[in-house]
């Protein structure tokens, strides 16, 4: 499943908008990182996106992905999956979704459920502190790994 070619649209789109909202050049370095992640289902880590983007464009360095990354988060474009220790991954799926996560090969998935959004939040953690966001991760073997264990 990839994402669709008028989703990418949309996230282009997007990205173009805020960029011209808050005083940022859309420069083409930058434009070829947010592409890469607005066509991303795989929510990719910074050096993953960073081997990717640099065969498009060869001259682009390790240090320029890493900030325009950050800036483009800055901008909510895109956030960090906390996904897997260490690493952070970026998703530019910015709807209110959650993930499936394949324990062997690693591969995030999104998903959509209008159940687990309204979820409800045990009295308990209150005590912890206000909830803002939600978001459920499920963890399993994916398709393609369940076949190979067959
Ligand atoms: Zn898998
Ligand atoms: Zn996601």
């Amino acid at each position: 499943m990839a994402v669709s070619k008028a989703e990418i649209e949309r996230r282009m789109k997007r990205f173009a908008e805020t960029c011209r909202t808050g005083g940022l050049k859309t420069t083409h370095q930058r434009m070829e990182v947010f592409r890469e992640l607005a066509g991303a289902e795989t929510h990719p880590d910074a050096e993953t996106i960073y081997r990717h983007v640099r065969r498009r464009v060869p001259a682009i360095s390790r240090d320029t992905v890493y900030r325009t990354l950050a800036t483009l988060e800055e901008q909510g474009l895109v956030h960090k999956a906390e996904i897997v220790s260490g690493r952070g991954r970026y998703d530019a799926n910015m709807e209110h979704h959650h993930h499936f996560i394949c324990t062997a090969c690693g591969r995030v998935h999104d998903f959509y459920s209008p159940t687990l959004d309204d979820l409800p939040i045990p009295k308990s953690v209150s005590a912890l502190g206000r909830v803002e966001s939600t978001q459920v991760q499920l963890r399993g073997l994916c398709t393609n790994c369940a076949k190979d264990k067959r």
